[in-house]
């Protein structure tokens, strides 16, 4: 397969119809929070550059974002892997082994200096000079930089590679360390979440394969459309908080009842995601929704701030607790830089992706 193949091209050899792929971008507009006029832009795109290159490295992790990510629904990692991205280097997924994997390597570098984006799961350990990750015989931070060193920009997965995660937790003997701190001169996309949520990782490799530029960023340099509110402000439970009612315990009446979740540690109140929108596994569910607090897996230094089943503060949630936690997330939200268009980017994936239940693949597939 040519490399300098389209996305639409690789789509038409795979007997996919015209009208099927305008459908897809359509979607794919939508699933991103865009207007209906962004569809053509993206149909334009996906007709005219080439596949765009990713290098998929893996430090310190578990690979739970690669989990996450080929459970995308839409739109389909197999889309986004096989088509939409030409994935030459995954450690995970790739076919190759050993020197002739590492040797893709160097091949990329040759043919795509500075044009392909290098996604990294996972952080580099820096102590003892990297040796607590070794890979094909040298720690993985060298590898990190020598190909952060030809890349066009990286993105960050999760919260290894976006925060440090638990393997940072104090004392942090092997000193692992997020990827913007070790890699400065390159602009890093930090998608955070103990994973992040599939629809949200396909969704960023999608904009910027689509528009050829970085997502909007906060602050924190995370994507505003998926990450630009807090769980809070759209859980269904939230009518339970405003009104006081609490689970005290994770048997009691309250709990039966569906009550709010704040008393027994859900962090929704102060954690940017997408989990209350978009949901897991296609739409159908999410942490509080399955009756337990959100741990705030999105946040940085979410391991190491006590106890998952502690309130957000220490101040008690009788008389103002709303105004208690809407303090909280509202200096976050200064810093998080909220625009508009998350809200409507967040529904419309959820609509796409929950109970409609859409399935671009079979969408782009049968036409
Ligand atoms: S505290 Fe948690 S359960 Fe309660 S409304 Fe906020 S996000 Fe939902
Ligand atoms: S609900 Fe909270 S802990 Fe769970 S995945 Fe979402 S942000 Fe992470």
């Amino acid at each position: 397969m040519p490399a300098h193949e389209t996305f639409y091209e690789v789509m038409r050899r795979h007997g996919v119809t015209r009208r099927s792929f305008l459908k897809f971008c359509s979607l794919t507009a939508a699933g991103l929070g865009l207007g209906p006029e962004f569809a053509g832009k993206i149909a334009h795109a996906l007709e005219t550059k080439p596949r765009t290159p990713v290098v998929w490295l893996h430090g310190l992790e578990c690979t739970c974002c690669t989990e996450s990510f080929i459970r995308s629904g839409n739109p389909l990692a197999g889309d986004v892997v096989l088509s939409m991205i030409s994935l030459d280097y995954d450690d995970t997924i790739m076919a190759a082994a050993g020197h002739q994997a590492e040797e893709i390597l160097e091949q990329t570098i040759e043919k795509y200096d500075g044009q392909f984006i290098l996604a990294c799961e996972g952080n580099p350990p820096l102590n003892e000079d990297g040796m607590y990750c070794i890979q094909a015989g040298r720690p993985y931070v060298e590898k990190l930089r020598h190909m952060a060193d030809h890349c066009k920009a990286i993105i960050a997965w999760g919260s290894c590679a976006s925060w440090g995660c638990v393997q940072a937790a104090r004392p942090n003997p092997t000193q692992a360390t997020p990827i913007h701190k070790v890699i400065l001169d390159k602009p890093v996309i930090k998608v955070p979440g103990c994973p992040p949520i599939a629809e949200v990782m396909t969704g960023v490799i999608t904009y910027m394969l689509a528009f050829d530029r970085l997502p909007p960023l906060d602050r924190q340099g995370r994507p505003q459309m998926f990450y630009g509110q807090r769980l809070h402000d759209k859980c269904y439970r939230r009518p339970h908080f405003d009104a006081g009612q609490f689970v005290e315990k994770f048997d009691d009446e309250g709990a039966r009842k569906g009550y709010c979740l704040y008393k027994v540690g859900c962090k929704g109140p102060t954690t940017y995601n997408a989990c209350s929108t978009i949901e897991w596994n296609g739409g159908l569910s999410w942490p509080v929704k399955s009756g337990h607090g959100c741990l705030g897996c999105a946040e940085d230094n979410f391991w190491d701030k006590g106890s998952f089943y502690s309130p957000v503060t220490n101040l008690g949630v009788t008389g103002n607790v709303e105004s208690t936690a809407d303090t909280i997330g509202g200096t976050l939200a200064a810093a998080a830089a909220i625009g508009v268009a998350a809200h409507a980017a967040a529904s419309v994936v959820a609509k796409a992706t929950g109970k409609k239940k859409t399935q671009p693949r079979e969408e782009v597939s049968n036409g």
